[in-house]
């Protein structure tokens, strides 16, 4: 069967990545997939198709999802494995070409474990080289929210602008009205610090930040968002910094830092309150962000 049939016949990759959506259970994060699929796409896009040697992978993997997944997050050895079960996009064997030795790190790593993409996968990325960014597009629209998707890029290895054509979204429409509705509300300061600041008349530094992620199911009403810098709306979507449901800041303990700075814009945060416009702030959705991104207890 020649590479041309295989990619006619399959159910096109991104369309499969898409099935990645139903993983999520009742707005849990599940991104081990996600995060193995974006690293294993960068390194078909610097290296080709080569197999990926578990034992090699593993540290690497294991910091991505600690830096990107929920507090408390599985190891690498779950999607590594578990990712061969989902719908045609990746195949595991041992070195001696024997099938995948199951969840078990050490297994993985005794038996010499390889992963890669399924044939199919790789003659659609090779015939259609551009489907390589609507994927790695797709999995980090679905899964993260826009503030992090620079550093997950970073993280592994990935240039999104590679290629110079746009890229199609492929989540629900955003509500261009949201941002000038959220910034208005918060008067255009950060909720949390007070930062305001304009350059010639337009309001520059300040996003409109949604507690509960855009990509799961978080709408774009009053209730659901904050007005933040940059600096504390990558805070809060890592999971650094949350809001209480009286309406305070909570720092997680796992963060540190130790300069003047980092102490008066990170930790002198702690306990102060936050004024949300009308309406106040759906519990639902705080109670979500305390769940999946707050590494702590809130
Ligand atoms: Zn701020």
């Amino acid at each position: 069967m020649s590479l041309g049939v295989v990619s006619l016949a399959a159910v096109s990759l991104v369309e499969r990545i898409m099935n990645i959506r139903m993983w999520q259970q009742n707005g849990r994060r599940a991104p081990h997939k996600p995060l193995l699929l974006l690293y294993a796409l960068a390194r078909f896009q610097r290296e080709g198709e080569g197999p990926i040697l578990y034992s090699a992978a593993e540290k690497e993997l294991a910091e991505l999802i600690r830096d990107f997944g929920p507090p408390g997050a599985a190891g690498p050895y779950y999607p590594f494995d578990r990712l061969a079960n989902d719908d045609d996009l990746w195949t595991v064997a041992t070195g001696d070409g024997l099938p995948s030795p199951g969840d078990s790190p050490v297994r993985l790593r005794e038996t010499g474990a390889v992963g890669r993409f399924t044939p199919s996968v790789v003659a659609e990325l090779r015939t259609r080289p551009e489907k390589l960014l609507e994927a790695a597009r797709a999995l980090l629209d679905a899964n993260f929210p826009e503030s992090l998707h620079e550093s997950i890029c970073d993280a592994v290895g990935l240039d999104l602008h590679r290629t110079p054509y746009v890229l199609r979204r492929v989540t629900r429409p955003r509500d261009p009205a949201f941002r000038r509705a959220v910034l208005n509300a918060y008067a255009h300061r950060c909720a949390f610090c007070d930062y305001e600041g304009r350059l010639a008349g337009t309001t520059v530094g300040l996003d409109a930040a949604h507690i509960r992620w855009f990509a799961f199911d978080g709408p774009d009403t009053l209730d659901n968002s904050l007005c933040l810098c940059s600096l504390h709306h990558v805070l809060f979507d890592k999971g650094v910094l949350t809001l209480t449901h009286d309406h305070r800041v909570r720092v997680t303990d796992a963060f540190t830092g130790g300069t003047p700075t980092t102490r008066a814009q990170v930790h002198a945060l702690a306990g102060r309150p936050v004024a949300p416009p009308v309406p106040a702030l759906a519990s639902a959705h705080l109670t979500w962000h305390h769940a999946q991104v707050f590494h702590g207890a809130a």
